[in-house]
């Protein structure tokens, strides 16, 4: 019997073929769970729920817009009848330094990470206040516990750590309605994200300050996702997870 059968789940930005959000969506359907992938190019989210079975959605969805986020959720709840789990997992870095910050580098980097994961889980939450449970569960960064220093600018660490305060604000005001909110602070792990500007260089210092000595898989997220989106972690709330091979230890 898987931990998450008979669950319904959304995992956002899981398109992306090596991406945190695949894996997860794939390890939530090997448990069980019926799985809807929203992500920005529909052929693309089809495409990638259909390659974890045939009873999963693919939906187009760019999270930044409500109306969209409202659309996907109301065409899934007249589907499903209900939705048990959250993933807040689409997001976008920038390798900039403080001054190279401009408005649209601000405005994008911001709004994917943290408008984003804002909208999703406002859109979601009458129908998991409605059934007195849900889990939600928000894709952070050790960035944002370090400063940075991985490869996102700060104003990406500053996203993923207003994640956190966003976490955990959310964690105590739905708790009475039985419903979870925790993070997951990744430290590098090997996908997509960097678009090809990670420098031999640059992945030889981050791998130097990782006491595991590897870099992290996508599986490894997705595991510490399904403990927080099944009941084994059903008295954890408002926690934020480390997964980051020893790299932050504090
Ligand atoms: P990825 O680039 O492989 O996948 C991100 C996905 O999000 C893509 O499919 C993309 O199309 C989608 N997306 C982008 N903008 C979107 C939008 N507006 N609406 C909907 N979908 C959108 O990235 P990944 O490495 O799998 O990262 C997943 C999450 O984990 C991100 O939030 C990232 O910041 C976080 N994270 C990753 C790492 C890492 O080392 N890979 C470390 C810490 C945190």
């Amino acid at each position: 019997m898987g931990l998450l059968e008979g669950k319904f789940a959304i995992v956002t930005g899981a398109a992306s073929a090596r991406g945190l959000g695949k894996a997860t969506a794939k390890l939530f359907a090997e448990h069980g769970a019926t799985v809807a992938i929203l992500d920005l190019d529909e052929d693309a989210a089809k495409a990638a729920a259909a390659d974890i079975g045939e009873q999963h959605v693919g939906l187009a969805c760019n999270v930044i817009d409500k109306d969209a986020c409202q659309a996907a959720v109301d065409a899934l709840t007249a589907k499903w009848g209900r939705i048990d789990i959250l993933v807040n997992n689409a997001g976008i870095t920038q390798p900039l330094k403080s001054l190279q910050i401009e408005a649209g580098n601000y405005d994008a980097v911001m709004d994917v990470n943290l408008r984003g994961t804002l909208y999703m889980s406002q859109v979601c939450m009458p129908i998991m206040q409605q059934q007195k449970s849900g889990s939600v569960v928000n894709l952070s960064s050790v960035s944002a516990q370090r400063g940075g220093g991985i490869f996102g600018g700060p104003h990406y660490s500053a996203a993923k750590a207003g994640i956190l305060g966003l976490t955990k604000a959310m964690a105590r005001e739905f708790a009475p309605d039985q419903i979870r909110f925790n993070a997951i602070c990744p430290g590098f792990i090997a996908t997509d994200i960097t678009g090809g500007k990670l420098t031999p260089e640059m992945k030889e210092m981050i791998l130097e300050g990782i006491p595991m000595g590897r870099a992290g898989e996508a599986s490894d997220v997705a595991g510490c996702a399904l403990f927080l989106a099944s009941d084994l972690s059903a008295y954890c709330t408002g926690t934020e997870v480390d997964v980051n091979g020893g790299s932050l230890i504090h």
